[in-house]
């Protein structure tokens, strides 16, 4: 395609990022306040503790080009090194409780922990599975949980920015 074509192509389709609503139906922990160091922009930490994998492709919309979480400050990082936030996924697997409770240890302080999905709280449709030893709240105090199954990208998307305040 020519460059021509390619920029025309570009103006007609226009943007492509909605506009998204600043609140959700959010759980936050009682007397959370978000740290004043991470006000404006964050490092976000993916965990997934044992998903269906539905959350992991409403966190992938969320950072994708329609719902765009990064321009509320919130952008994925690899490393809870350099994570200020842990979003974690899923139902805590015997073969995850332990490396969760390794991440969260790796991410410095303050750090926030975001659960994403019913399966994080009350372990959803996994409940009284042989594999799973628990929910995110048995391994790890959370500060602000996204009900839904899955919740959509808004919710999440609301979640941080209920920490960066943007
Ligand atoms: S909350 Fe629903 S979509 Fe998310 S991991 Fe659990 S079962 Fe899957």
């Amino acid at each position: 395609m020519s460059v021509g074509r390619l920029l025309r192509r570009i103006v007609r389709t226009g943007r492509a990022t909605q506009d998204l609503p600043a609140t959700a139906e959010l759980q936050v922990r009682d007397g959370f306040v978000p740290p004043a160091q991470l006000r404006g922009s964050v490092g976000v930490r993916h965990v997934d503790a044992g998903s269906c994998n539905g959350c992991e492709i409403e966190l992938g919309a969320a950072f994708g080009p329609v719902y765009d979480a990064e321009r509320y400050g919130a952008r994925l990082v690899a490393s809870p090194r350099h994570a200020d936030v842990l979003a974690v996924t899923g139902v805590v697997t015997a073969n995850m409780a332990t490396p969760l409770g390794n991440t969260v240890e790796a991410t410095p302080q303050p750090r926030v922990i975001v659960s994403i999905g019913d399966c994080t709280r009350g372990c959803g449709l996994f409940a009284g599975s042989y594999a799973v030893v628990g929910d995110v709240d048995d391994v790890v105090e959370v500060d602000v949980h996204v009900p839904g199954c899955p919740p959509a990208p808004e919710a999440i998307v609301a979640a941080l920015r209920a920490v960066t305040g943007r």
